[in-house]
Order: structure tokens, then sequence, then C-alpha cells
């Protein structure tokens, strides 16, 4: 079995911009509406600091080791990991964030998940390192973000829109969560949390808009009991707003698949680097003119933005070694300086080939 995200066909982060919308909640229950539906499904619970999914997915078992890898721990044939399960003390996890973002690192490239459909990562809120460092680190399919209808949540929601746009991530849509309770004795069903805010947010930032989740009682219980929803309802019930949301989440993770802005092709050719944004369109780049654009901190000032490399400290003989995928929405380039801490964005180089000039990478 192969260890990393190589054999992942779908990766498709969960997040919102505000903590308690139900992200968390909404993850498990899509992973088990899309193994109901027959696929081969993991979890990622990204949130280091506050892991709910074994709790959720129900399941304290310990991941074993293998061959210096992790075997992640499995439920219902849902496979997961979370800091959870590598530190059942149940004591806070108290940590830096560069080492919050190493276990990130961990969970994407040292954990045995071998052939998936879909790996859900359920990210902390917000829009801070450990998201990044997974638009960086994990070629995502796209994201769904999760919201409930309350104006506060979505005006959050919106940065975490910006965010995946800004990382060229394809946003699968916006799910409105907790958007009425449906009283079982009247059938009458209460906005509590008002509704319809996730379905104008989608349309103010064209993307979709995924549909309801109801606020239910049995959403909440089974998740406090670790027990799988989705099986235990037959998909029905208030199983049925997640099996349809899974349906949406497969069809709009094709359509994302098909628009996407990353080049088809990139290449190192006697030193140069040559991208081919269109089929059979290679362009080139003159190394000179990359390397002097590089956006990375040595060489342009973050506060000032003024640039502290000169031309003359550049070999004009500088070539490229080779290039390296940032997500989806880069690549970093190795000079034959040694020189490598660059993030050259798509957006940014597109437009600019035969000829470089400087401009802003940074993300
Ligand atoms: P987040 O991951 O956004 O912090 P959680 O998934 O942990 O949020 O959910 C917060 C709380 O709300 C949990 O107690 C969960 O059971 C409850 N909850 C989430 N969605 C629903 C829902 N649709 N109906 C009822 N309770 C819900």
């Amino acid at each position: 079995m192969k260890p990393g995200l190589e054999s992942i066909k779908n990766i498709i982060a969960v997040a919102s911009g505000k903590g308690g919308v139900g992200k968390s909640t909404v993850t498990t229950n899509l992973a088990f509406a899309l193994k109901a539906k027959g696929f081969s499904v993991g979890v990622i619970d990204g949130d280091i600091y506050g892991p709910s999914q074994p709790g959720l997915l129900g399941s304290s078992d310990k991941p074993t080791g293998q061959g210096g890898f992790i075997v992640p721990v499995e439920k219902e044939g849902v496979k997961f990991i979370s800091m959870g399960v590598m530190n059942p003390s149940g004591k806070a996890v108290i940590m830096r964030a560069p080492l919050a973002i190493r276990a990130l690192s961990q969970f994407l490239s040292g954990v045995l998940w071998g052939e998936l459909d879909y790996l859900l990562i359920d990210l902390p809120p917000g829009t801070g390192d450990i998201q990044l460092t997974l638009s960086q680190q994990a070629r995502l399919t796209g994201a769904v973000i999760v919201t409930t209808p309350q104006r506060v949540a979505l005006e959050i929601s919106r940065n975490g829109v910006d965010m995946f746009k800004t990382v060229n991530v394809p946003i699968l849509g916006i799910v409105e969560n907790m958007s009425g309770f449906d009283c079982k004795h009247c059938g009458e069903s209460t906005p509590i949390f008002k509704t319809g805010g996730g379905a104008s947010l989608a349309t103010k930032e064209g993307v979709p808009f995924l549909g309801c989740i109801p606020l239910d009682p049995e959403i909440m219980a089974s998740g406090d009991e670790g027990v799988n929803l989705v099986s235990h309802h037959k998909g029905q019930g208030p199983a049925k707003a997640f099996v349809d949301l899974a349906d949406k989440v497969i069809a709009n993770q094709i359509e994302a698949k098909l628009e996407t802005s990353e080049p088809k092709e990139i290449e190192v050719v006697n030193g140069k680097l040559q991208v081919s944004w269109e089929e059979g369109k290679p362009a080139s780049y003159e190394t000179f003119d990359l390397r002097f654009a590089c956006p990375c901190a040595n060489c342009i000032d973050e506060n000032t933005g003024v640039q502290i490399l000169t031309k003359e400290s550049i070999a004009t003989d500088i070539s490229v070694v080779r290039h390296q995928l940032v997500g989806r929405y880069g690549m970093s380039i190795h000079f034959s300086d040694g020189h490598n801490t660059g993030i050259y964005k798509f957006s940014k180089l597109k437009g600019l080939e035969n000829g470089t000039r400087q401009d802003s990478f940074s993300v």
C-alpha cells in the first residue's frame, strides 16, 4: 500500500470561517454518505488543536505503524487519522504553529492511505497556516464551505471563499447547515437561525449552492454517540440531506476538474522553464528574468515590497534545474544558484512568457 496522496482520486477540503457551524459534522456524514454510495473514503482531521473526528466517527482506536508510516484507523470502512487518536490522552494539544503544520504534513504524506476515491479534510475554522499549508502541499480537487444562516457566520465564510479562490482551489459549493428545525409533531419548519443566507452568499460569490441541512437533534446525537447516521437511517430522514450533499459534491467535483486554470504541461528544456497553458502550445520563460522576479522574502522585503535582490548579483548564465508544483496555484523553481524559495503563482506567470517582468507573486 502506498503512503501519501498519490493514489487518491479526489481530495476535498471542508472549511468554514467560524467554528461551531457544523463543519466536522458535515465532514463525517459526507464521508459516510460517500462510503454508502460505494466509494472508498478517508478523512483527515485537520483540526490539530481541537480534533473531533474520533468522537464523531465513533472510534478512538490507536493507529499502528508499518515501515515508518502510519496505518490509519478505520470505522465502518472509512479510514481516518486525527490528533485525537495520535494523542488519545484527552489532554489539550499544546504546540506552536510550526509543529501543528508538521503534524498536518505527516497526515498528508506519512499515512498509508492507499487507493481512495475521496479524501476529506476537516479543516479548523479560519484562513491561517493550516489552510495555507494544505493548499500548498495537496493538489486539492476542491473545497466545500460550511456556514450557518446567521449574518456573522456568512460574513466570515466569504473569507474562506476568497482564500480558496486565491490559491486556485475550485469551490465545489456552499452548504447551509442548521438551516431550519423541522418539527416532527406538527410538521412545521422553524428557521431558528434564519434561512437562505447560504444560497445568497453562493450567488454573490458565483459559486454553487450545495443545499441545506436542517437543525436536527438526531444529527447532534449521532455525532455525540459516534453512530453512522447514514447507515442507521438507511439514507433517509435526518440522513437524506447528507446523501443529497454527496450527490452534489460528486457532480460539482467532476465539473471542477474540467475548468482549471493550471498549465497543461511544465517542462525544463535546456535550463529554461517551458509552460504549456494550452495543449501543445509551450511558452518559454527567460531564466534571468524569472530569477529576478523571485517573490520570496529573501529577494523582496515583505513589509515594504522593495526589491532586495539586485540584477548584478544574478549570474548571466543562470539556469532552471527543476520545478516543483505548489498545490494547484503555483510552483517553486530550483535555480542553478541553489535558490528555490519563491512561489511563482500561475495567475502571475500566465501572460509573462517570453520575457518576464518583475511582479508580485506572493500569496
Ligand atoms: P465545527 O466543526 O464547525 O466546529 P461541529 O461539527 O463540531 O462544528 O458542530 C458543533 C455542534 O453542533 C456539535 O454539537 C454538533 O453535534 C452540532 N450540530 C452540527 N450540525 C448540526 C445539525 N445540522 N443539527 C443539529 N446539531 C448539529
